[in-house]
């Protein structure tokens, strides 16, 4: 799941990483008011910033800077509303603006090769990080935490030599590393990334500037499977911008990916969804989706996989493969004869279900003038076939 740049922020201040202030405002009025209040406490100038999920909004026209609150408005009531990347903009969020000395770029991923937390760090922050791998990988540095003994401090302190930070900056440096990984811990994150981390100088009441490493920009993405035990973070979930289609998955309980075949696959289980995947391969098709009902999936939920599944206008031929244990097979016989019943559009469908009921569930089908197959590899050609002579 992913998450805006302003709750990720939030979970970064959370771990105790600098994060400079900013409001939230899906007005232009609420972001004149958020702007008076950073000049009113002193900033010179103010920075408007999209959120949406998704990256590359400063080349958008998604960042701006405003020196006055009217001008802020302005920027706001252009950046409201506006379209990046096919996402309507709702809301933004308003921070003091900081001068920039130089970027950085500072990610924490899981490599699942090596089934730890690695962290990346570049001198070369601001744009974006696929292009500076593609394009200079020598640049992106990188060291793997023990899942034991956290990220270590010289290891840290490694990776802030690599990219050049020395003295107070590299201290710094270090804190923001294992904070970056004290957030992947704590949230089950997959992916942490700020981009950019950047210097910026701050001037004491003195006269004195120092130089400050800050988090200018922050994505998170949480790990699905980890939210269970972070029940908190669901609330971060952005339902504005979230596929329906995943929304709609989540709530049936099914797992569902969308593919670009012809061949809609409703499996139970998720081994037997690969497998059945590889057999319409073998026989010459592409599936459409990937689509495990889980376990004791009962007739509504059926039903719902059989909406999803026809919702996408490439589908030309179904393939129901389902191995009764918990699940039965006559309730998925009659979710299927009362889907079919009701359905938007006419797909040939081929079904085969075996295990725990599967004789009624056969009679069922039969009596409902359904087309089945005995075996997996007779299912996976017969929908083959049919998804062929529909495309003829
Ligand atoms: P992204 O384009 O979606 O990654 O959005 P970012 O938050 O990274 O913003 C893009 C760029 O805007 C950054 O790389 C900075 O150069 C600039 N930017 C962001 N915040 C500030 C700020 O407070 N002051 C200044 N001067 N520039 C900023
Ligand atoms: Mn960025």
């Amino acid at each position: 799941m992913k998450i805006q740049e302003a709750d990720a922020k939030t979970l970064l201040v959370a771990q105790g990483l600098p994060v400079p202030a900013w409001k939230l405002a899906r007005t232009p009025d609420e972001v004149r008011a958020a702007a008076q209040g950073f000049f009113d406490a002193g900033n010179a100038r103010v920075v408007i910033k999209a959120q949406v999920l998704v990256g590359g909004r400063g080349k958008a026209g998604g960042v701006k800077l405003a020196a006055s609150a009217a001008e802020a408005a302005e920027v706001g009531a252009r950046i409201l509303g506006m379209d990046i990347k096919g996402i309507t903009v709702r809301k933004v969020i308003v921070g003091g603006a900081v001068d920039i000395a130089k970027e950085y770029y500072l990610g924490a991923i899981i490599d699942r090769a090596t089934r730890r937390i690695v962290l990346m760090a570049s001198a070369e922050g601001g744009v974006e990080i696929e292009e500076v791998a593609r394009v200079n990988p020598g640049a992106i540095h990188r060291v793997s935490a023990d899942p034991e003994l956290g990220l270590l401090a010289f290891q840290a302190r490694g990776l802030g030599l690599a990219i050049g930070l020395r003295d107070s900056l590299l201290n710094q440096f270090v804190t923001i590393a294992q904070g970056l990984y004290a957030t992947m811990k704590a949230n089950d994150a997959d992916l942490v990334e700020i981009n950019p981390l950047a210097i910026v100088a701050s001037a004491a009441p003195d006269g004195t500037t120092t130089q400050q490493l800050v988090c200018l920009d922050a994505k998170i993405t949480l790990d699905d499977s980890g939210l269970a035990r972070h029940p908190a973070l669901e609330s971060l979930r952005d339902r504005d911008e979230e596929d329906p289609t995943d929304e709609r998955a989540r709530k049936l309980g099914i797992n569902f990916i969308r593919l670009d075949g012809t061949i809609g696959c409703m499996v139970n289980g998720a081994g037997l969804a690969m497998t059945t995947m590889d057999l319409v391969k073998h026989y010459g098709g592409e599936p459409a989706n990937f689509l495990d009902v889980g376990g004791g999936a009962r007739r509504e939920t059926v039903s719902g996989a059989m909406e999803l599944i026809l919702d996408d206008p490439n589908v030309k031929a179904i393939l129901v493969n389902i191995f009764g244990g918990i699940t039965r097979g006559d309730e998925v016989a009659a979710g299927l004869i009362s889907a079919r019943a009701s359905q938007s559009r006419a797909v040939p469908m081929v079904v085969r279900i075996v295990g725990t009921t599967a004789e009624e569930a056969a009679r069922l089908l039969t009596e409902a003038n359904l087309e089945t197959a005995v075996s997996l590899y007779e299912a996976a050609e017969k929908a083959v076939a049919m998804a062929k002579a529909a495309t003829r």
